[in-house]
């Protein structure tokens, strides 16, 4: 063995070969980086460093660094190996509804690679990143017209994180017109968890408003619930069942009248894009996620963003940091001026999202995005018209936007349930849709195919459902409790996951060897 110049053996460790525990390179059972190599090995060979003392003023380390010394292809293949053992977008359909699990063009991740994007440093002197700015200059003003809006912040990092600050907003405005006493929020049952979270953790109460027997919310039932003490409505359009509200404009109206102002989850906004603008819906706050609708990475690809369109009343309020023209300069803004709020990320966001979403918007143009709208909701209703005959559907008065929701009532007396039913369909390679939300509808089953797939995908999948179906109904019980059987991990405790994950790990004891 090869030793470096520090006397490290290099090259692959004795303690691990890198190769997986089961010996079988087809279904790895992946190791992790700690237990494929140690500390004792070394993955480069540097010269010693040639520096008279230390510049770091006694702050030096003085015990080992106690990584695991790897070679690039053993961390290569570790990552590879990983990333093999989980559904992709790049591997397969994702229909996860209320996700917008879309294709991620290769155009946007060759723009982010552009040294002027991707090797800059956000404290940087402004005049060296004058084409960054004009990058988020550009997004804003998309974003902005798309929205027809006067305000846009760029810099939250989730939808969640966008409607805490749309919801900020909408408080500070409240206060600044003397109404800081208006302690509620309006939130339909059909909302998404995060919305009244949101509420919540800004001290707000939240007050459901019922969704009617067709899916919608009733604009009579908005003004039953308003009074003098509501700050606004968290409302969500197209909503969490697919259907485009139909009285969202009475409801903006009613919403306006009593004082409040109107917060939009836009989390939809692939249903409308280049179709309908929120802003002459009436909407006064608005998140976007570009990781949805914007073709962004996300579910394991992240980062997120989810910038916040802000209407005339509420722009003032909008946080810094914020791009201003000056002159022929774009400067950024970084310190709060009259009732603009202070920061809500470090430095500006997710600047290497920015270059994607903008990717996206440019490649397609305004015809583009409409057209990728309305793809995307034929999409939904063609699996809506193929599937309606075999699954129940509980909303069938409307046709149904970017999303097609299913309940579980086909399920009755299968011994199936909705969890077991989404397990067989990853034996069939497809990853989930989306299960029991909306919580209004027993066993929902909400699928987005969003406007990536193909018609021949489509059928696939719409043969596959129905088979599965099928066998449901023939009480073949096993292939769905049993599900999934061709994944990595079979049936996992996901509470317990989610309860109390192991996120460390511990060195193993070492066991002092007899001597031979
Ligand atoms: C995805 C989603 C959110 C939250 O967005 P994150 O980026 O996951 O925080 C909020 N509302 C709806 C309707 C969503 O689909």
């Amino acid at each position: 063995m090869s030793m470096n110049t520090q006397g490290r053996p290099t090259g692959i460790g004795t303690a691990a070969t890198g190769m997986s525990s089961t010996g079988s390179a087809l279904l790895p059972n992946e190791p992790l980086l700690f237990e494929i190599g140690d500390t004792e090995h070394s993955g480069v060979d540097l010269p010693d460093a040639q520096v008279d003392g230390s510049f770091l003023g006694g702050f030096e380390r003085k015990t080992p660094l106690d990584l695991a010394g790897l070679t690039e292809p053993e961390a290569m293949r570790h990552y590879v190996r990983l990333s093999r053992l989980n559904h992709s977008i790049d591997s397969g359909m994702y229909p996860l509804g209320s996700c917008t699990m879309k294709h991620n063009p290769r155009l946007n991740e060759k723009m982010a690679r552009l040294p002027g994007f991707a090797d800059i440093h956000p404290l940087q002197p402004v005049s060296t990143v004058q084409g960054a700015l004009e990058l988020m200059n550009q997004l804003s003003h998309w974003l902005m017209t798309l929205t027809n809006t006067a305000a846009v912040a760029l810099s939250p990092k989730a939808g969640a994180h966008g409607e805490l600050l749309g919801m900020m907003a909408i408080k500070a405005a409240q206060e600044a017109r003397g109404q800081g006493h208006r302690k509620v929020v309006l939130v339909p049952e059909s909302a998404h968890g995060t919305n009244p979270a949101t509420a919540a953790f800004l001290g707000y109460s939240v007050k459901a408003v019922p969704a009617r027997a067709d899916g919608t919310v009733d604009v009579e039932a908005v003004k039953a619930a308003l009074s003098p003490d509501v700050a606004a409505i968290m409302l969500t359009n197209p909503n969490t069942c697919g259907l485009f509200e139909p009285q969202v404009l009475e409801i903006a109206a009613a919403i306006h009248q009593a004082g409040a102002f109107f917060y939009c989850d836009g989390a939809n906004f692939n249903a409308i894009m280049g179709v309908v603008r929120p802003g002459d819906l009436g909407i006064d706050a608005m998140h976007i996620n570009l990781h949805k609708t914007f073709s962004t990475p996300h579910g394991g690809g992240g980062p997120g963003a989810g910038p916040v369109v802000l209407s005339e009343a509420l722009a003032p309020f909008a946080p810094v940091p914020f791009v201003r023209r000056n002159g022929n300069a774009l400067e950024l803004v970084e310190h709060v001026e009259g009732q603009a709020l202070g920061r809500v990320t470090a430095f500006h966001g997710q600047m290497g999202m920015y270059v994607r979403a903008l990717t996206y918007m440019l490649s397609h143009g305004a015809d583009g995005l409409r057209q990728a709208a309305e793809d995307a909701v034929l999409n939904a209703n063609y699996i809506k018209a193929r599937l309606g005959e075999v699954f129940s559907v509980p909303y069938p008065d409307y046709p149904t936007m970017h999303e097609a929701l299913f309940d579980d009532s086909f399920l009755e007396g299968t011994g199936v349930t909705t969890l077991d039913f989404a397990k067989a369909l990853i034996d069939e390679g497809f990853h989930p849709m989306t299960m029991y939300f909306p919580l209004v509808v027993h066993g929902a089953m909400l699928v987005e195919p969003t406007e990536s797939e193909s018609k021949q995908t489509l059928d696939h999948f719409c043969d596959v459902m129905a088979e599965l179906a099928e066998d449901a109904k023939n009480g073949n019980r096993e292939r769905f409790t049993a599900a999934p059987q061709r994944a990595p991990r079979r049936r996992l405790d996901e509470t317990r996951a989610a309860r109390q994950p192991i996120l460390r790990w511990e060195r193993p004891m070492v066991v002092p060897q007899a001597a031979e």
